[in-house]
């Protein structure tokens, strides 16, 4: 007989939402059209679920980082456009420019590459170039951006690439305030004026991330790339009112009360004894721990919702557990088996990935792409 015990930890994917998202997102930016980035096995809920999902909510492209999770895509069936940017000296990019997967390149002797990859496959391979307007991680420099549309038109010439498009990426996007962001589409707009100069047809071009789509509507050009706010995560939390936007958090994280028992005044909890008892009180075993993806950073200061109500989490994360101080009444409502909502939707009270960010000092991207991933359970 198939095993019966439920999994330790449930996490929940709600594909509807993905799909609901990308359809309102790409309503709030057109006329430009939505690119969904479902890199990092979509942001934890699970590269090809997520990737089919944007595309029921009308995504025109898909991106993800490297060629891998682009071919992953491909052999899942996925013909649509699809861009891929972060490859390592070495790599073999004839698999990509077969399956007619956009690359990018930062730099000469990656459009060499990518064109030997075309002249080895016997196609034309799909190339965007990328301009590094001020984050300092890919992209030509603006000092060397002309030997890269230089080097791409060649390449074009010869027939070995079609450049299909033009990009960079913000930095400082989720501070819509931040001098840094101007700067950068300054010098995104000089790079365009400069590939018209030089005869290049820049193709589709793409500067905004999730926060900037939202933030910033005149950096959308002709597309934008959104990431986490297509898993119903605020890209900027503080920063615009999220809630109004009707977006909703696809993944929710569960797991069952383990085990219930009274405690002392004065008794020591979890690794450390970080949160001694003030008083006789009840606590609640949960199993999940950092294993899980639980913030470590989280200790003592996180909620969740133990039987549809807030209780805090109490002393150290463990590995695999946490332990949550249950209310006066609660030791006749909760018993082992009770619900435990460690990730949810603000909106139902439960915690969201801001909030575990806030209280853990990092952002809602880490605490989806932690929590997610092989136990995760996909509905629609
Ligand atoms: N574009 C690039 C190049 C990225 O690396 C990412 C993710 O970090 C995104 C777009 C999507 O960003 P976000 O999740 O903030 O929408």
């Amino acid at each position: 007989a198939p095993p019966t015990t439920p999994p330790r930890v449930e996490v929940r994917v709600d594909l509807d939402a993905v799909r609901d998202n990308v359809a309102r997102l790409r309503g709030l930016v057109a006329p430009a059209v939505l690119m969904a980035v479902v890199k990092a096995d979509g942001y934890g809920h699970g590269l090809v679920e997520a990737a089919g999902a944007a595309r029921a909510g009308g995504a025109d492209w898909l991106a993800t980082a490297t060629p891998e999770e682009a071919l992953a895509l491909r052999a899942a069936g996925d013909a649509g456009p699809l861009l891929c940017w972060l490859t390592t000296p070495g790599d073999d990019l004839r698999p990509a420019v077969a399956a007619g997967v956009d690359l990018t390149a930062y730099a000469p002797d990656e459009v060499a590459a990518v064109a030997a990859a075309a002249r080895a496959v016997g196609r034309p391979a799909r190339l965007q170039l990328k301009v590094d307007t001020g984050l300092s991680r890919g992209g030509a420099t603006p000092a060397g951006w002309p030997a890269l549309v230089r080097a791409a038109a060649a390449a074009r010439d010869a027939g070995d690439v079609v450049v299909t498009g033009t990009w960079s990426h913000f930095a400082c996007a989720d501070e819509p305030a931040h001098p840094a962001n101007d700067t950068q589409q300054a010098v995104f707009d000089s790079a365009l004026a400069t590939m018209a100069d030089l005869g290049v047809d820049p193709g589709l071009r793409h500067l905004a991330n999730s926060a900037a789509a939202l933030l910033r509507p005149a950096a959308a050009y002709d597309a934008v790339r959104c990431g986490i706010a297509t898993y119903g995560v605020d890209p900027a939390p503080g920063a615009h009112d999220w809630t109004a936007l009707g977006l909703r958090p696809a993944m929710s994280v569960r797991a069952r009360v383990a085990m219930v028992k009274r405690i002392e005044a004065g008794a020591g909890v979890s690794y450390g004894h970080r949160w001694t008892a003030p008083h006789d009180t009840w606590v609640a075993l949960v199993p999940a721990g950092y294993g899980d993806g639980v913030p470590r950073h989280a200790s003592d200061v996180a909620e969740v919702l133990v039987a549809g109500r807030r209780r805090p989490l109490r002393g150290t994360v463990c590995m695999d557990q946490v332990v949550v101080e249950l209310g006066p009444d609660d030791a006749d409502r909760v018993e082992p088996g009770s619900e435990a909502v460690l990730l949810g939707d603000p909106a139902r009270g439960e915690p969201s990935a801001t909030e575990w960010a806030e209280v853990s000092g990092t952002i809602g991207y880490e605490v989806v792409t932690r929590m997610g991933g092989w136990r995760t359970v996909r509905t629609h």
